[in-house]
């Protein structure tokens, strides 16, 4: 099965893809995650997407799909899109790219969450710059400090997690994303998740909708 997850930034996607990954053997496409990699290792697309995620911006569509296309090809079903796609453009791209590979989205999982929520949830989201697990310094912080529990490495805030670039993303999600939601209602392939809950039951939900 590949799966979409669609959401808020903040709104759990991540932390549900790993718990798939390591339970059924999913493949986490994260677009964002590849970016950050990327600027990580100073590749020329790290230094072209740079900007665009440090200001709350969307990296332009062309761009997207050609890292989407590279990846696609080698990595076969079972993969869960994560922060992709993010416009209409996005999904009809990837519409396209399946086709021609022969494969298709069987589900789109819209974790549904208000926004005050997910904002309160970033600004306290940290994250691990080696492992990428994820915490929460109020709901799941590291049990050692600031240190990550699996590698013991200092654990930090996302660049473009601090506030006044959040309610930047926010906006652009309410703009370009958010049409994504009646894109794939009308495709018959959308599941709603009540992702105001906890990691357990969010995964129990999505869960039911898999097996
Ligand atoms: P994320 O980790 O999914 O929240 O993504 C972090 C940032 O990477 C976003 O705010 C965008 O700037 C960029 N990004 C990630 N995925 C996409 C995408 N599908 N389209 C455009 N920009 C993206």
């Amino acid at each position: 099965m590949n799966i979409i997850l669609l959401g808020y930034p903040g709104s759990g996607k991540g932390t549900q893809a790993k718990l798939l990954v390591s339970n059924l053997n999913y493949k986490h496409l994260s677009t964002g995650d590849m970016f950050r990699d990327e600027i990580a290792k100073k590749t020329q697309l790290g230094e072209k997407v740079k900007s665009y995620i440090n200001n709350g911006k969307l990296v332009p569509d062309d761009v997207v799909l050609e890292v989407i296309e590279s990846k696609l090809k080698d990595i076969g079903d079972n993969v869960l899109f994560d922060g992709f796609p993010r416009t209409i453009e996005q999904a009809e791209g990837l519409e396209i790219l399946m086709e021609r590979l022969n494969r298709q989205i069987e589900k789109v999982f819209f974790f549904d969450v208000d926004e005050n929520n997910v904002i309160k949830r970033i600004i306290n989201r940290r994250s691990c710059p080696k492992c990428q697990r994820i915490y929460n310094l109020i709901t799941d912080p590291p049990k050692n400090a600031d240190l990550c529990d699996v590698c013991g490495v200092k654990v930090v805030e996302r660049d473009d997690d601090k506030e006044e670039v959040v309610t930047k993303r926010m906006q652009v999600y309410k703009d370009l994303t958010a049409p994504l939601i009646s894109y794939y209602k009308s495709q018959g392939i959308f599941v709603q998740i009540d992702a105001s809950k906890s990691v357990e039951d969010v995964y129990n939900q999505v869960i039911k909708h898999i097996n």
